[in-house]
């Protein structure tokens, strides 16, 4: 008999991996977890039914939500890290020395206990002694937090269930309070081929734009998303993604990536037509 994992990524459309075994199943205050195991992406997340991370293609996502501000700023030491309880993006951040602490905040604990027991890949990026680990809501936690960090990485699930504070107009403007005058936000930005995935990123998009004074959003390709075609915001108080960053001191730094390089950077800013229609008809006229 044949198992296989299904995600609708519309009414219409789905993606389905076959299924070797299940090895985790529990539902946690927040969310339900599932952990699978394949022969095509090897193990993978899955929170509330949506594909989260596969061994296979997340370190797509990992690199580029990570790369992409550490090259634009070589001086950044304090992270703020939401979501991100599987720890591929803290495992990113470690590989640079000039990071000196990481403050990952993750509402759910039982999504950390799992990927520590079952996706080592990624979690190896926790247990560091750079990394503090937060169980909280990351809506609440910036609240608190004033001129305290370089760079936030928002690695969040989609705007609904936990996630859906971390796309408000109240929370990005607590991370602009919360960030350096030289200070950089990252966030998942979901996908700008379905209409429904589609509308939730202009509206994040329209949100953020009126948060910062630099916006701008980048393009990378996940498989295992819907539509494979995912968005990256890119938001600073003084730092544009491509004329400020550090492009020969990030090749200089010889850290090694299967996705990122420093031409890739400057081309993912580069969107398809209707893409930049669909981000120019949230943005203030100017
Ligand atoms: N990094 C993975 C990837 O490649 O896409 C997925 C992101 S990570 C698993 C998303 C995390 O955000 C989940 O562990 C979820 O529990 C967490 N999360 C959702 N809402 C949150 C909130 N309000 N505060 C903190 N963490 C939250």
């Amino acid at each position: 008999m044949e198992l296989w994992f299904s995600e609708l990524h519309t009414p219409g459309v789905k993606l389905s991996i076959k299924v070797e075994r299940q090895l985790f199943s529990a539902t946690s205050e927040f969310q339900r977890i599932d952990i699978f195991e394949s022969k095509d992406f090897g193990r993978f997340l899955i929170l509330d039914g949506c594909m989260m991370l596969t061994e296979k293609d997340e370190f797509i996502y990992h690199e580029m939500i990570t790369h992409v501000p550490m090259c634009v700023n070589p001086s950044i030491k304090n992270v703020l890290l939401i979501g991100g309880g599987d720890g591929g993006t803290a495992r990113e951040l470690l590989k640079y020395s000039t990071v000196e602490t990481i403050d990952l905040v993750e509402i759910d604990e039982m999504v950390i206990e799992a990927c520590r027991e079952y996706l080592p890949q990624t979690a190896i990026g926790l247990d560091d002694r750079r990394v503090t680990i937060h169980i909280e809501d990351g809506l609440k936690f910036v609240r608190r937090c004033v001129d305290a960090y370089d760079l936030i990485v928002v690695d969040s699930t989609d705007p609904f269930g936990p996630g859906e504070g971390l796309f408000t107009k109240e929370f990005y403007g607590n991370c602009f309070k919360a960030l350096r005058a030289d200070g950089i936000m990252v966030n998942q930005h979901e996908n700008p081929f379905y209409v429904n995935d589609a509308i939730a990123m202009q509206r994040a998009h329209k949100r953020i734009v009126s948060s910062f004074p630099i916006s701008r959003v980048y393009q990378l390709h996940i498989p295992t998303y819907p539509s494979g075609h995912w968005l990256f915001g890119f938001a600073s108080k003084a730092r544009h993604p491509i004329n400020d960053a550090d492009f020969d001191g990030w090749d200089r730094l010889g850290i090694a990536t299967r996705y990122y390089n420093t031409k890739l950077h400057r081309g993912s800013f580069s969107l398809p037509n209707y893409v930049e229609e669909l981000l120019r008809d949230v943005e203030p006229e100017e």
